[in-house]
């Protein structure tokens, strides 16, 4: 059985109870160790095969995912975060598929989540956003052009951008062109739930500045909205006065 596990996003006790205990039973663990916490591979019994894929291609990963399947071993696919984001599941499913090989997903905790936590942040503020934005600038892998960053930020939604930390003066040009106040707030989170964490609270146009004032160059994610300062509306949902399924609301007179 083959197993696609969600790392969470670095801290070692963010990864879920489903994915630790199946990392504890793994035969086999291939573990994207461009981010995942090393610290999590403790977990491993003592005879587990261990693949780091930052070194592998997918030919590669897909060669020691066959072996092992042969064989009748559980392996685990460890990806940063989950792996829905980002992680390149897709193409390796496809193959499994194309051997009608069996294979599961067990969500993470992506690090866009991790960074609201250490922004103490709610992205959806009645009022402000309800709606969240995941995206990245274009690098070696290309965006498709009708996902422009400027496109996005014409919402006025939060945002939240990946894989883009070292282009943040072309990515502050990009959010302002398609309508964000250069005042916006904005962050730069290193290493959301790591111990070397760092929140960097900015603006939209001084994202550049305050990455590079931290030496941070990459693995952080960007955050972009109102939502992280300023008013906002009470929820309906606990106000006294709206009635839910589960409460009836009480009248103000
Ligand atoms: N599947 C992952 C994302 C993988 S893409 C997830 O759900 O989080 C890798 C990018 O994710 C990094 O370049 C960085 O932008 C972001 N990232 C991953 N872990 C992070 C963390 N702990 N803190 C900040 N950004 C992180």
């Amino acid at each position: 059985m083959i197993t696609f596990v969600g790392a969470g996003p670095g801290a070692e006790d963010l990864i879920t109870v489903r994915g630790q205990k199946l990392i504890q039973e793994a035969d086999i663990v291939i573990y994207a160790g461009s981010l995942v916490n090393p610290g999590l591979l403790s977990e491993c019994r003592e005879d587990c095969q261990i693949y780091n894929s930052a070194k592998m291609t997918l030919e590669e990963v897909m060669e020691v995912m066959l072996d092992g399947q042969e064989k009748g071993r559980k392996i685990v696919r460890l990806h940063t975060g989950d792996p829905c984001l980002y992680g390149a599941i897709r193409e390796q499913m496809d193959e499994l598929e194309k051997r009608g090989i069996p294979y599961e997903v067990c969500p993470g905790v992506s690090s866009f989540c991790g960074a609201a936590a250490a922004l103490n942040a709610e992205y959806t503020l009645p009022g402000v956003s309800q709606s969240v934005v995941i995206t990245r600038m274009a690098g070696r892998t290309p965006v498709p052009d009708r996902e422009s960053i400027a496109s996005f930020a014409a919402h006025q939604a939060t945002m939240v951008i990946f894989l883009s930390t070292g282009m943040l003066r072309e990515l502050s040009a990009e959010l302002i062109r398609g309508g964000y106040a250069p005042e916006t707030p904005a962050a730069v989170v290193y290493k959301a739930t790591w111990p070397e964490e760092k929140v960097l609270r900015c603006t939209v146009e001084t994202l550049a500045q305050t990455a590079e004032a931290e030496g941070v160059r990459k693995t952080a994610l960007i955050v972009v909205g109102n939502v992280l300062e300023g008013e906002y509306e009470r929820s309906k949902l606990y106000d006294p006065s709206f009635t839910t399924e589960y409460r009836e609301g009480k009248s103000n007179e």
